[in-house]
C-alpha cells in the first residue's frame, strides 16, 4: 500500500502534466483524446448530454469542446479539428447539435435581406480581419450564414463532411447525436418521424416555407 506521501506526489505530478498539457504535443491530449464540436446554445448542455466533464466544473479536461451557431462544420471548426487531431493527440470527434435550434428559425436568405436593408454590403465582407485572404465569392453570403433545413440531415452531413475532410486523419472516430431540448435527452440522428415528433427538428415547423440557401452543394 502506498504511503500518504506517495498518493499526494503522485496527485501532485498528475496535476503538473494536466496543467502543461499543450507542452507535450500529442502526448498531453485531453482526458477522453476528445473533441466535440456543438451548437452555442445555452439550452445544450454538453456536459449533462455525453456524460463528461468539459465545461463544469471549469476544466473538466475532458474534452476540447468547440461552439458555433448550429454546430455545423465551418472552416474555424475544421481549422480547431485539425489542429487537435493532428497535434494535440485527439482520436475522436463527437458532434452535437440540438431540436429547437435557432439555426432552424428563418431563412438565411431573410437574414441577408435584413443585413442589406441596414445597409450591410453582404457582398463585399471582410469576414476576418485577421485574414483578409479568406473571402467569400459574390452571392455566397446566405449561404455562409449556414441556416438549416433539418437538424437530423445537417447532423449527419455534419458527421460525413469531417470523416471525409483531408485535414482530418482517417483513423479518427466520428459520430453525430442530437440533443432534444424538450424531453432532456440524447438520440443518435433520425429521419424517423414517429422518433421525432414530439420535437421541432425542421425549419418548416419554425414557419420557414422556402429551403434554406443550399450550403452542402
Ligand atoms: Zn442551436
Amino acid at each position: 500500500m502506498a504511503t500518504l506521501k506517495e498518493e499526494l506526489q503522485a496527485k501532485v505530478d498528475a496535476y503538473d502534466h494536466w496543467a502543461k498539457r499543450r507542452h507535450f504535443g500529442p502526448e498531453g491530449a485531453n482526458n477522453r483524446k476528445l473533441w466535440v464540436l456543438t451548437c452555442m446554445d445555452e439550452r445544450l448542455p454538453i456536459d449533462e448530454a455525453l456524460g463528461i466533464r468539459v465545461d463544469s466544473p471549469a476544466g473538466g479536461g475532458d474534452a476540447h469542446c468547440f461552439r458555433n451557431a448550429g454546430g455545423i462544420v465551418t472552416d474555424d471548426a475544421i481549422r480547431s479539428a485539425m489542429l487537435t487531431c493532428n497535434f494535440f493527440g485527439t482520436t475522436e470527434i463527437v458532434v452535437v447539435q440540438h431540436t429547437q435550434c435557432g439555426m432552424l428559425s428563418a431563412n438565411a436568405a431573410d437574414l441577408e435581406q435584413v443585413l442589406q436593408n441596414n445597409g450591410v454590403d453582404t457582398d463585399d465582407i471582410v469576414l476576418d480581419p485577421t485574414l483578409p485572404e479568406l473571402s467569400l465569392a459574390p452571392g455566397s453570403f446566405s449561404k455562409w450564414i449556414g441556416m438549416m433545413d433539418d437538424v437530423d440531415k445537417t447532423c449527419m452531413r455534419s458527421v460525413e463532411a469531417i470523416r471525409n475532410h483531408p485535414l482530418i486523419p482517417d483513423n479518427v472516430v466520428v459520430s453525430g447525436w442530437i440533443w432534444e431540448v424538450e424531453p432532456r435527452r440524447l438520440r443518435a440522428p433520425t429521419l424517423d418521424a414517429e422518433r421525432r415528433a414530439m420535437t421541432d427538428v425542421s425549419s418548416a415547423q419554425f414557419g420557414v416555407s422556402r429551403t434554406q440557401p443550399p450550403r452542402w452543394d
